[in-house]
């Protein structure tokens, strides 16, 4: 399809597309009103914001299909955005262009009770899928996210879940696909191949093609329809908190490790005193007062059985394992701080249910690296320097907003019953501040080369153009690179489909 010639001016343009889009998906659903766009132009990230030039929100897979080909038409960058919760700027739409809101595509198209499956729209969240489906007995595994995100983006993304040593990441939860590719033609994958959908497990038919829209954010086109595992929920559960000295991050990793090896857990996740502090509290204040009271550094195991014997059982192994690797269990003094907040033994209900903003100051910049979890003390205590190096030079006592290193934390969750584990650096600077991207800038370029030249595997290297995350890695991947370049210029030979991300130009992918 040839692209409209730029005789008109760009703004002439995008009014023409608007007017093709709003017929498309009625007159109050697309608009370039600035007040609007604005709302699109950034996330919790340090990104440099960048308003759309036109929002529009389609109600079904047809009108995405029109829409890519509206846009393709006049060469408009088409930028999805299921519920923007990501924290890499991945939905701000670096060159302009169509932001693609699927908000209105929120059902749950069906829960399989028998088959543990449920297939969903692009902006159903956690929550409510986690609510449907306990219903049931049964759970979608969730992150510690706010229950607000799009489990159906996070499940693309590759999330990581306090499940994951279980069940692994978002990826391996996919049974099946509906695509609308850059040239609006729709792919079907998985169970979703054929229209008496099943939700067996298949993968391919043949090789796996679902496989390269994982963790493609968008550049090969926009899923519109998910089938996803749900997982049988137990009739009896607790939760163990076991807490940590700062420097006592061997144990940690040890302790981590033998938790899901011996696969006596549900979930099990390090926390440092920040992020659990985020995680458990409503608002800014009450985070800093918890943070200021939590130990520095707890593993919380929650874990569960069909019977009570089965579940006392799995308390025996997780005693032997708190023995074993020296975890300092603190059940009492976990349970005083906590329980005028909340009910203890739904900590891990309260991350999946609701919808929380983690954040100090503004940000949550994050750094994601998957290693092997021994590698974890190691990589912890380096990040912790950088910390230093770049949040602890503030005097609290003088700046407006400081920056203390302790409000950087990390946290730790093994995958594949401990074979590896993933390490989240997290830090919470002021993305309304000079200071603050400055500072989260200068830690992504101290962390980011570190842990890939030390064997760390940077899995998601988000980030835009100008920050420049995606081209730290790029350089290392060599043939990897050039055939992913080749299959993003083979579907999207016009680059439209969120432009610049994952380290691609233009130029480099090929147009
Ligand atoms: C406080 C906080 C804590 C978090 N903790 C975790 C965690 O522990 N583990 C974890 O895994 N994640 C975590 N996240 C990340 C977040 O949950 C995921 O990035 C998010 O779930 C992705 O869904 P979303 O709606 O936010 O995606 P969006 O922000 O809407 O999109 C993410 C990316 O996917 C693309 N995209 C969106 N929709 C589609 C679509 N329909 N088709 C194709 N591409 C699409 C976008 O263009 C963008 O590049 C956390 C986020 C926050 C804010």
């Amino acid at each position: 399809m040839a692209v409209k010639q730029v005789d008109k001016t760009s703004k002439e343009l995008y009014t023409e597309l608007l007017g093709k889009l709003r017929k498309i998906v009625g007159e109050e659903w697309a608009t370039d009103d600035p007040v609007i766009l604005i709302g699109y132009s950034r996330d919790q990230s340090l990104e440099t914001a960048h308003n759309p030039n036109i929002v529009v929100l389609p109600e079904s897979t047809e009108q995405v299909v029109k829409v890519i080909k509206a846009a393709r038409e006049y060469g408009a960058p088409v930028v999805a955005w299921s519920t923007g919760g990501n924290t890499g700027g991945g939905c701000i739409p670096q060159r302009g262009g169509v932001t693609c809101d699927m908000r209105r595509m929120d059902r749950i198209l069906e829960i399989d009770e028998e088959n543990m499956a449920v297939r969903i729209q692009p902006a159903a969240t956690f929550g409510k899928v986690y609510v449907e489906a306990e219903k049931l007995g049964l759970r979608n595994v969730v992150p510690s996210a706010p229950a607000s995100v799009s489990m159906l983006a996070n499940y693309l993304d590759k999330g990581v879940f306090q499940v994951s040593n279980k069940y692994g990441v978002g990826t391996d939860s996919i049974l099946g696909l509906v695509m609308v590719l850059p040239d609006g033609e729709i792919l079907r994958t998985g169970c979703l191949h054929q229209d008496n959908y099943g939700p067996i497990c298949v993968e391919g038919p043949g090789p796996d093609i679902s496989g390269i829209f994982h963790s493609s954010m968008g550049t090969l086109g926009i899923c519109t329809e998910m089938v996803a595992q749900l997982y049988p929920l137990p009739a009896f559960e607790d939760v163990l908190p076991a807490e940590f000295g700062e420097d006592d991050l061997e144990n940690v990793s040890d302790f981590l490790r033998e938790v899901a090896r011996a696969d006596c857990s549900l979930e099990t996740i390090l926390f440092q005193d920040g992020y659990l502090g985020l995680g458990l509290t409503p608002n800014q204040d009450g985070a800093e007062t918890l943070r200021a009271q939590l130990p520095r550094q707890s593993a919380l195991v929650y874990y569960g059985g069909e019977t009570a014997e089965e579940l006392e059982i799995r308390r025996e192994q997780l005693d032997c394992i708190v023995e074993r690797t020296g975890a300092g269990l603190s059940p009492e003094m976990m349970l005083e701080l906590l329980k005028e907040l909340v009910p203890w033994k739904r900590v891990f209900k309260i991350i999946q249910v609701t919808p929380r903003v983690e954040r100090l100051s503004g940000c949550f910049e994050l750094f994601w690296f998957n290693i092997a979890i021994d590698q974890a003390p190691d990589f912890a205590r380096e990040f912790m320097k950088f910390a230093r190096k770049n949040f602890a030079d503030t005097d609290p006592e003088s700046s407006d907003r400081p920056y203390p290193y302790e409000e950087t934390t990390f946290y730790l969750q093994p995958l594949e019953f401990g074979r590896s584990g993933m390490l989240e650096m997290d830090a919470y600077p002021n993305q309304g501040e000079p200071e603050g991207i400055k500072r989260g800038l200068a830690m992504a370029r101290d962390v980011i080369p570190f842990i890939c030249e030390s064997g760390g595997h940077f899995d998601r290297p988000y980030g835009g153009e100008k920050s420049g995350f995606g081209w730290v890695q790029t350089p290392l991947l060599g043939t990897y690179f050039d055939l992913l370049k080749d299959i993003k210029g083979t579907l999207d030979p016009l680059n439209m489909m969120n432009p610049g991300r994952l380290g691609m130009t233009a130029d480099q992918a090929g147009v």
